[in-house]
């Protein structure tokens, strides 16, 4: 993931893809911003919030946001936001901006190259054939049979549209003939899983028929698979087998399906700025979660949670609720999604639904409301495991000690005590075994009889950049006059060369701030206006850049006038300030001198106090 295939990206072009891309834009592919003076504002997509506090200015390249501090670059936005490595990034946008990352091994460049273009058209193929079913929904006389599907779980167009649901018409050509006449090659419509080789080798068939089509999107936003739901057959006396109720894509080279997870790419944004995600079984739960606000709902492909996945949704998500079937299915799938959600960090809580309802039943019985009090009283998911497994238990005492021992793996993986310990009580009390030495025992004997019996090599865990949103950190104050002064600068750099700068060096007595100053200053000669993530780098870690950020967020002066006023009002006042501050010393200093019987030093403390005073700065 980190730099495969690649040398490490040289600087300038890493500042290149910078320069070429514009935040605002790039921002406002995901949030809804307003312009507001120089600068954008929206809802911050990091935390979640009603009134805007998230500012992108898009001349100088920086996003901050006044509520949770989030700040950075493009590259940062992404990184945050996306959940990917540095490079990653840096890779994405480069692609955005046409700006080429070389290699050192062009063997190698241009292999990856070839392998780009062919996965390219294969993902184009992909596309196509969802705007096809997309077609077919509204066009085929049997669409109005999978609208009524949709209809049937209450899926308005609106949320069909977000998820490009389709029909998949009952023909063996559908696909094929699209493509033919297109001109698409075949045996990359097959790469694709959208059509099948005939047996007789002699042309291919639509893999999909007669079906309801949900496209599976990847973490670039690509279709990259389907899932086909089956649909009421259209025969009346069909005595064959029934359909497979989903048939999904097979893995090719751009889709495996224990890595992504149904729904994320919808999701997203909802999950990030929320800080948690709905797990769910299928991707019709999911539609339906979506389609009553809940659109942090997510689904894996068919199988139960992968570890992969599990980690995947750890870079959107700080918690995650599970929402299966009340059935036993539903049971086994909470079980075996723990050690995975365990092992990302994943702290999880269970709704359970009643047995026979999944969420798209319950919902339309009982309500979004209902739903959400369910969510908001869940237990955690090993209270829930433990209270499972009790209640499932109720019998002799084999049974009960079969019960608890099967509770070892899941505690094993509770690292903090104090939890640990609650949990063991739970466990005792749930059964009715009231010595916790013996709970405790029975609970080992559980963890040794579930060890491996060989150890699988440690997985590493993939790079963790950005998110989630680190502690914001002790701020130390900043004098505001100070600060209003620099900040002028900031805004209107052009200053720097008009007489009234002069003095400023002086007057920024704040090393840190004066720190910034003079990094400023050494920016702006060479570019236009402040370039927000160099100056940062520049500043590197000065007790001011919190204030920095927030500064670079917000232009307060837009013309060059307001900043000059500003700095002729202000230099004056630090520098009173400068003296006031300076004759209260020399006055100390003149009394002690006073008490010490040194009048000769007194006298000349005494002038300078007064020169001082009359205006002249202390040198
Ligand atoms: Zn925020």
């Amino acid at each position: 993931m980190v730099n495969r295939g690649f040398a490490v990206i040289p600087d300038d072009v890493i500042a290149s893809i910078r320069e070429r891309t514009d935040i605002g834009v790039l921002v406002g592919e995901y949030v809804k911003l307003k312009k507001s003076g120089a600068s954008l504002k929206g809802l911050c997509p990091f935390h979640n919030e009603k009134t805007p506090s998230f500012y992108v200015h898009p001349q100088r390249g920086f996003f901050h946001c006044f509520g949770c501090q989030a700040s950075g670059d493009v590259f940062g936005f992404l990184t945050r936001l996306e959940g990917l490595a540095f490079p990653e990034a840096v890779r994405r946008l480069a692609e955005r901006t046409g700006i080429e990352i070389p290699d050192s091994d062009p063997q190698r460049d241009k292999e990856r190259r070839r392998e780009k273009e062919k996965t390219d058209r294969i993902a184009a193929l992909l596309d196509e054939a969802a705007g096809f079913y997309v077609r077919m929904l509204e066009e085929h006389p049997n669409g109005a049979m999978a609208k009524q599907c949709f209809r049937d779980r209450d899926v308005d167009d609106e949320t069909a549209q977000r998820f490009r649901l389709g029909y998949a018409p009952d023909a063996w050509d559908g696909l094929v003939n699209l493509f033919r006449q297109k001109q698409r090659s075949p045996g990359e419509a097959e790469a694709a899983g959208l059509v099948v080789p005939r047996r007789t080798r002699d042309g291919y068939y639509d893999r999909f028929r007669h079906r309801l089509m949900f496209p599976v999107s990847d973490s670039q936003g690509r279709i990259v698979a389907f899932s086909g739901r089956a649909l009421p057959s259209l025969e009346d006396d069909d005595d064959r087998d029934p359909p497979a109720k989903y048939i999904n894509s097979p893995e090719g080279p751009l889709y495996q399906k224990g890595k992504l997870l149904f729904g994320l790419w919808e999701g997203r944004v909802s999950i990030r700025r929320q800080g948690w995600a709905v797990l769910c079984e299928g991707n019709f739960d999911v539609v339906c979660l979506h389609r009553h606000g809940l659109d942090n709902a997510v689904a894996p492909l068919g199988t139960a949670l992968t570890a992969d996945q599990a980690r995947l949704l750890r870079r959107f998500a700080e918690r995650v609720v599970l929402l299966f079937d009340g059935d036993k299915a539903g049971r086994k799938a909470v079980r075996a999604a723990y050690p995975h959600l365990a092992e990302a960090g994943l702290p999880a809580r269970v709704v359970a639904l009643p047995e026979g309802h999944d969420p798209d039943s319950f919902l339309r019985e009982h309500g979004i409301d209902a739903l959400q009090s369910r969510i908001d009283g869940a237990p955690g998911i090993v209270e829930h495991l433990i209270d499972q497994a009790a209640s499932n238990s109720r019998g002799d005492a084999a049974a009960t000690a079969d019960a608890i021992s099967s509770l070892g793996p899941v505690l094993k993986k509770v690292e903090n005590p104090v939890e640990g310990r609650l949990y063991i009580d739970r466990i005792a009390q749930k059964f009715g075994v009231h010595d916790i030495d013996a709970v405790r025992q029975q609970l080992r004997r559980g963890i040794r009889q579930n060890r491996p019996k060989r150890r699988r090599p440690i997985e590493e865990p993939p790079p963790m950049e950005g998110p989630p949103i680190e502690e914001a950190p002790v701020r130390r104050k900043i004098d505001p006059l100070q600060g209003e002064l620099l900040g002028a600068v900031l805004d209107q750099p052009e200053l720097l060369e008009s007489p009234e700068a002069e003095k400023i060096p002086e007057v920024l007595t704040d090393p840190d701030l004066r720190a910034i100053f003079q990094a400023t200053s050494r920016q702006v000669g060479r570019r236009e206006g402040v370039d927000a993530s160099v100056l940062l780098d520049q500043i590197g870690a000065n007790g001011a850049s919190w204030w920095l950020e927030e500064r670079l967020a917000v232009q307060l002066h837009e013309d060059l006038e307001s900043a000059r006023r500003l700095v002729r009002d202000v230099v004056p006042r630090l520098e009173k300030r400068a003296r006031e501050m300076s004759a209260g010393q020399l006055e100390q200093q003149i009394r002690a001198a006073r008490r010490a019987g040194d009048d000769a030093l007194a006298d000349r403390l005494t002038r300078e106090r007064m020169a001082l005073l009359r205006g002249a700065l202390r040198k």
